[in-house]
């Protein structure tokens, strides 16, 4: 799909990390040290299924180690090979530090196509991939602690902490061994949709932002604007329900890959994530016009594109007429190195995976701190807020009475005020503070020096000038 005259993926991320360090003053030789990639881990294990046994080839990529853990989801895709995960565990480097989660980046991949085994099957294959992993420390809580990506999730991770407590028994802090997992085993409330919903707070914060909504050429608030999303995965599905259920967006085209989806008026996200689910495909979707060349609808008429699949599918070969003012990356990678230069020169504006995608490790990271303090979040103030909140409550109820007509609590407020926070709610805050905290010490670069044009190069500045203070504080 991608033009041959494209530099890979790696490539890719090196040439936006470089286009930002020519900007930055850094001693000699650190440039070179942040930008490159640690190590990288390649391990061949059999499996026996189906009566005889089959190969499978994974990768587990450090790229930065400045903080541990390190931290990166695990994808099982055919598509995968070192150069990705190293291009992805960049990526991790670069968005735990934008987004203050005290981790080092790190990648790993399995090249299989997850829907050609049963879950008995899937089970085995990612035991033992977890099995090659943690033997050699690339799976720990102190080390190295992976999280869902693309074809992986919930199940997948109690897969491998499971497999860490069996061969760690001892370890009390061994479900912190990795995150995403689900609630009945040390997960949290809230990290499944987490990207999703990062997408969602990364638009507001957008939104709010004057000058970069004056830079786009785009006016006025989520409401009404034309959304196009491209894969129905587990980050576009949650970013356009929030989007169109809680904003008020039109999502005007869903693009899967068979094909895409698209109407003015806007597609109902929940149902058409059902049709998915029940047929396995968009074909036939009742409800909407189809289009069977999907990619075409990339370029449609839009206010806000949001690439929400693979990466490099904003390429040199359709970048000149993608009219979006706006694309939100919410894969990583989605736009490849020429096709951001491309872009840059018409005016779009993007805002770039480091941050976009960036909820669901910050998620991750808050998954990982209630796994280490072994309580959930709120467990020991909520009562003791409510009971502070029920104090209030009783005095205006005292005012209530003693006013009569003349004024009266408002019919819900007592409801509202007087449930006191639990974990979704917290993760939601914490979520909605740190998108928000790091939009403005990027937006800050990008509005506040003239040798810098876009939110890309702004994203990079503020999170390699946070990589390099760690390194410096550490003598290096
Ligand atoms: N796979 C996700 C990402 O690319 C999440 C990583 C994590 O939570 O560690 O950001």
């Amino acid at each position: 799909m991608q033009p041959s005259n494209e530099p890979s993926f790696r490539e890719s991320v090196d040439i936006m990390f470089n286009r930002a360090v020519a900007l930055m003053d850094l001693p000699p030789g650190l440039e070179e040290k942040i930008r490159v990639c640690n190590a990288t881990y390649t391990v061949r294990f059999g499996v026996r299924l189906r009566g005889k046994i089959q190969t499978f080839t994974g990768y587990r990529s450090v790229h930065s180690e400045h903080m541990e853990p390190v931290k990166g989801g695990i994808r099982y895709s055919l598509g995968v090979n070192q150069d990705e995960v190293e291009a992805l565990a960049a990526l991790m480097t670069y968005k735990c530090a934008l987004v203050e989660a005290p981790f080092g980046g790190s990648k790993g991949g399995l090249c299989i196509d997850p829907r050609d085994y049963d879950e008995h099957e899937l089970e085995l294959i990612t035991r033992r991939f977890a099995y090659e992993l943690i033997k050699r420390d690339m799976i720990n809580p102190a080390q190295n602690v992976p999280a869902p990506d693309m074809g992986t999730g919930e199940r997948e991770m109690a897969w491998i902490a499971d497999q860490y407590k069996r061969m760690n028994t001892t370890d009390i802090n061994g479900v912190a061994c990795v995150t995403g997992k689900p609630t009945n085993a040390g997960g949290i409330q809230g990290r499944t949709e987490a990207t999703g919903r990062g997408v969602q707070y990364a638009l507001q914060a957008f939104f709010k932002d004057e000058k970069g909504m004056e830079k786009a050429g785009l006016s006025g608030t989520l409401q009404d604007k034309r959304v196009v999303v491209q894969g129905l995965g587990n980050v576009g599905y949650h970013a356009a329900k929030f989007l169109s259920e809680e904003d008020g967006c039109k999502i005007t085209a869903i693009i899967e890959r068979d094909g895409a989806l698209f109407d003015d008026a806007g597609l109902d996200v929940e149902s058409v994530h059902q049709w998915i689910a029940k047929h396995g495909t968009i074909t036939g979707y009742p409800n909407s016009k189809m289009e069977a060349k999907g990619a075409k609808l990339l370029e449609a008429e839009c206010d806000i594109l949001i690439p929400a699949a693979l990466e490099g599918v904003i390429n040199l070969s359709n970048a000149a007429r993608i009219k979006a003012p706006l694309i939100i990356e919410a894969a990583n990678g989605p736009v490849t190195a020429g096709a951001d230069e491309i872009l840059r020169e018409k005016g779009t504006v993007i805002i770039p995976d480091m941050y976009a995608n960036a909820g669901g490790v910050t998620v991750s990271y808050f998954e990982w701190v209630k796994n280490l303090s072994h309580i959930r979040f709120g467990r020991m103030q909520r009562r003791q807020e409510e009971a502070r909140h029920q104090l209030v409550v009783d005095e205006l109820e005292r005012l209530d009475r003693y006013l009569g007509d003349a004024w009266s609590m408002s019919p819900d407020f007592k409801k509202k005020y007087l449930r006191g926070a639990g974990e979704l709610e917290l993760v939601r805050s914490g979520l909605d503070d740190t998108m928000s905290t790091a939009y403005q010490s990027m937006a800050e670069v990008w509005h506040g020096r003239d040798d810098v044009s876009d939110l890309r190069t702004a994203a990079y500045l503020v999170s390699i000038n946070k990589v390099a203070a760690s390194y410096k504080a550490k003598g290096l």
